[in-house]
């Protein structure tokens, strides 16, 4: 005898297996499923022209300005970092400047003060005479070439990398180790050094003991100092205060990264800080 259908009640011989429900069915009950799965496709038809209207509206011009606001603080950053370089420079040679007038103008006061006291006498012998014109003569070359040998500028031309900046297409939830770039440096840590690490734009801060070093981008050490504190529980860099803070467990010092003097800003012995972290304006310290 010839399978039934699965439907319940159905008497009829089955024909075909369903794919949706995996049953032998007959023809007017598989009809039937056939109609209920192309009934499911309506739904689904208003589901994509939703998203596909949403992509008509997305407002694109707005993704990208969100996102060249980064590569705009970007540009504004280096704008400074130049600006300041180049501040700095000019002071530098302003005081060059004035130094090498203020020598030569010293010299020419003594030569005056010279001539003075011998008019004042009312004696001058030949050697004084002569002494004085070539002192003067001396004086005059010097004076002559101020301007051309007072200092030379050398520059070399801003080298700018492109790896400064990437772009990446960013995978949703995605994080994909593999992307980590391989260690470039290793630091030693002397015995007993504290394992934390902060840093700045420019420098790492690492506790070596028995110092508190700066390493720079080659992980060279370009400044220390000795730190006779207590064992440091965090570090973290200040934008708002320009200093490192470093937290032991009563205190919190203040690490200028250019002179490399340490302040103690706050000794609270009934608490006991574990670790920090800085905002553009707020220090947060968990206790
Ligand atoms: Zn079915
Ligand atoms: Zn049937």
């Amino acid at each position: 005898m010839p399978p039934t259908c699965s439907t319940k009640k159905c008497t009829r011989i089955s024909r075909w297996l369903c794919d949706c429900c995996q049953q032998n069915l007959c023809l007017r009950h598989l009809n039937e499923h056939n109609a209920l799965l192309i009934s499911q496709l309506y739904p689904l038809t208003d589901e994509i022209n939703v998203l596909g209207n949403c992509l008509n509206t997305l407002d694109i011009q707005k993704i990208i300005d969100n996102n060249r606001e980064k590569l705009e603080q970007w540009r504004q950053d280096c704008y400074k970092a130049i600006d300041c370089l180049f501040e700095q420079k000019c002071q530098e040679l302003h005081q060059l400047v004035n130094e090498k007038i203020g020598q030569q103008r010293k010299e020419v006061n003594q030569v005056q003060l010279k001539i003075t006291k011998l008019f004042n006498a009312q004696e001058a012998n030949r050697q004084d005479i002569e002494l004085l014109i070539s002192t003067i003569r001396q004086l005059e070359t010097k004076m002559n070439k101020l301007e051309e040998t007072c200092c030379t500028i050398n520059t070399r031309p801003l080298i700018i990398d492109d790896a400064l900046i990437s772009i990446k297409n960013m995978t949703e939830y995605e994080l994909d180790l593999s992307t980590l770039s391989p260690i470039s440096r290793t630091i030693a840590c002397p015995k007993n050094s504290i394992g934390l690490l902060t840093g700045n734009d420019q420098y790492l801060l690492k506790h070596q003991k028995p110092n508190l070093c700066l390493f720079d981008r080659e992980m060279n050490v370009v400044k220390q100092t000795l730190w006779p504190y207590d064992a440091i529980n965090d570090m973290c860099w200040s934008s708002a205060l320009d200093r490192f803070i470093v937290l032991t467990e009563n205190n919190i010092f203040l690490i200028n990264e250019n002179t490399m003097s340490i302040d103690n800003v706050d000794t609270i012995e009934e608490r006991d800080w574990g670790s920090c972290t800085c905002s553009d304006t707020v220090l947060d310290r968990i206790d």
